[in-house]
């Protein structure tokens, strides 16, 4: 089910781009395997790597598919306050 139009991966899609964008990896599009992501803010410099943005999105530039997450939900769950609504 998505939402006004935007196209989002499916579960299990989602998880793979979220993990790898966790661990610093690119891959391409799960979905249709386009190379470009297009990921919101970019990724840091290392010397900033503390700096954990409040929420990534992560979107195929031919797709349009778009996944989004919490860091410091997915490291930490239990750390950082819930992201209500
Ligand atoms: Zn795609």
């Amino acid at each position: 089910m998505g939402r006004r139009g935007i196209k989002e991966y499916r579960a299990s899609e989602a998880l793979q781009l979220i993990l790898a964008d966790r661990d610093q990896v690119d891959i391409p599009c799960p979905s249709c395997g386009h190379k470009t992501i297009e990921r919101t803010p970019k990724r840091r410099l290392p010397k900033n790597r503390w700096t954990v943005p409040r929420q990534v999105t992560l979107k195929c530039k031919k797709c349009s598919r778009q996944a989004m997450y919490v860091p410091g939900k997915v490291t930490q769950p239990s750390d950082i306050e819930l992201v209500g609504g």
